[in-house]
């Protein structure tokens, strides 16, 4: 057989000889600091391996090569010395798993996963206008409020049954450490001011109008915002954001701050007189204002807050408040974050977003996606995301083929850097790791389905925006700037 890995090593030579490779081969495992982080070293000989590894997540990372190694090429393997470090330290997924709740097991399949092809974030989408995820003990009406809808009507596909979910903290220390153990950073994402109906739906006096409104149906962008220049509001957020922070140990914490529309701030007496207060000459300077104070929050407890590249707008954010999560732009505002010393995550829409059909984004497109072009300052990429959002997506095993395979395009990228293999090279592995990923409860379509050939990829397309946008979503344009989905 074929030694086939995902994300491809950063080199392998090949040495003289050959061995017996399988599970029972017996494995020596040494430390050394002369390794980058993440690093390791893999040698096959005279039917042992050893491991030389930087750190710990190093050796996790060399086990999970040598897990590969023996399912692709088990028996006689030739020898070889694998030496290994990722590109890029944060290499991330996100799940949406708000506007379709996905619970405690679905996301351990997911996670186990992501950690095989050395994925070592997962950013966790808890909080939308469609459901509040988390428990947060202060505010309980969050949750027996926020996590229920009485239907689902996403485009044109009406559920007719409610929709309900949230995770306990004890759940969420449940999913940390099963993270932990596989060198898996958790980022929570609260998002705020904008996607905020369920928390209004909670407590109605968030808002700048006070009125009451209800856990939202559909999808969109919806004017249920944070009431900003209200400081009893502002302080529910830092509130929430203590319980967060003493959830989850990590170092990141993302707090939204995209898709905000500004209509209730416009009328509202509390939010102007924040404006005015502040000396601020726009609605977006109210945001990016919102955002740097939030941020700065964050910092004194240890955190550094990551933002939607919409906080940009209102020129309020320094290069060291935030880093800066790209999805889709019409200025080119992270660019020039990035050249000011910022730090970017890079998830293009049109190309890390994996919850779109095949035939609008094909395997091929995400593969072929270049994050350092794209951002324009190559050091300034922090990391690249794979996104999973949930609108349409009604089953964990839809979700499965829609994710995979291209969040391991993201996989490769974020670990190589720069690609180290051709496309067809690449769909080889993919293949390769197909029979793992289903013994770990990950279901992929067929190969063909990918890569549709240009006249089914309309038909694909058609399809989907029948069943997932509505007459008015097309009115308003399909990608306006603030977008009418994330
Ligand atoms: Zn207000």
């Amino acid at each position: 057989m074929k030694l086939q890995l995902l994300p491809a090593p950063r080199e392998i030579r090949a040495v003289n000889g050959a061995s017996m490779l399988s599970a029972a081969t017996p494995v020596t495992v040494r430390q050394s600091d002369s390794l980058p982080p993440e690093g390791y070293e893999l040698a096959l000989e005279n039917n042992r391996v050893l491991i030389t590894a930087g750190d710990d997540a190093g050796e996790f990372y060399a086990r999970q090569t040598l897990a590969q190694m023996i399912a692709t090429c088990g028996g006689e393997c030739g020898n070889l010395v694998i030496r290994d470090a990722p590109a890029l330290p944060y290499r991330s997924f996100l799940i949406d798993c708000c506007r379709h709740f996905y619970g405690v097991d679905e996301m351990k399949t997911l996670i186990d996963a992501a950690a095989k092809c050395k994925l070592n974030v997962l950013h966790w989408h808890l909080t939308d206008d469609q459901g509040w995820r988390i428990e947060i003990r202060r505010y309980p009406l969050l949750t027996e409020v926020g996590a229920t809808r009485p239907d689902s009507r996403f485009g044109s596909v009406t559920e007719g049954k409610p929709h309900s979910g949230f995770f306990t903290q004890a759940q969420v220390r449940e999913i940390v450490d099963y993270c932990a153990a596989r060198h898996v950073e958790v980022v929570p994402e609260i998002d705020m001011p904008g996607h905020f109906t369920a928390a209004l739906a909670a407590d109605p006096a968030l808002g700048c109008t006070g009125e009451p409104v209800a856990v939202e149906m559909t999808a969109g962008i919806f004017p249920h915002v944070l009431c900003v220049g209200n400081p009893e509001a502002v302080r529910f957020a830092r509130d929430v954001l203590d319980e967060v922070c003493d959830l989850f140990p990590g170092r990141y914490i993302h707090i939204g701050g995209d898709e905000t529309p500004r209509t209730a701030w416009m009328g509202c007496e509390r939010c102007r007189a924040r404006m005015e207060k502040r000396g601020l000459p726009s609605f977006d300077a109210l945001q990016g204002d919102f955002i740097r104070e939030i941020a700065a929050y964050l910092k004194k407890k240890g955190k550094t807050a990551i933002t939607w590249n919409e906080s940009l707008k209102g020129d309020q954010l320094g290069a060291q408040d935030v880093i800066v999560q790209r999805w889709m732009e019409r200025k080119p505002l992270t660019r020039a974050f990035a050249k000011a010393g910022g730090r970017v995550i890079e998830s293009d829409f049109y190309h890390y977003y994996c919850d779109y059909p095949y035939g609008m984004t094909p395997l091929k497109k995400s593969f072929s996606f270049d994050p350092f072009k794209k951002c324009g300052q190559a050091h300034a990429v922090f990391g690249v995301e794979g996104c999973l959002w949930t609108e349409y997506v009604r089953s964990f095993d839809d979700l499965c083929e829609k994710l995979f395979p291209r969040l391991l395009a993201v996989a490769e990228r974020g670990w190589s850097g720069f690609p180290t293999r051709s496309y067809p090279a690449f769909l080889e592995a993919v293949e390769a790791l197909r029979p793992q990923l289903a013994a770990g409860g990950i279901p992929m379509r067929q190969r063909a389905d990918w890569d549709l050939p240009a006249l089914r990829r309309l038909p694909d397309i058609v399809r989907f925006f029948k069943g997932s946008l509505t007459p008015e979503m097309l009115r308003q344009g399909l990608f306006p700037d603030s977008g009418n989905k994330k």
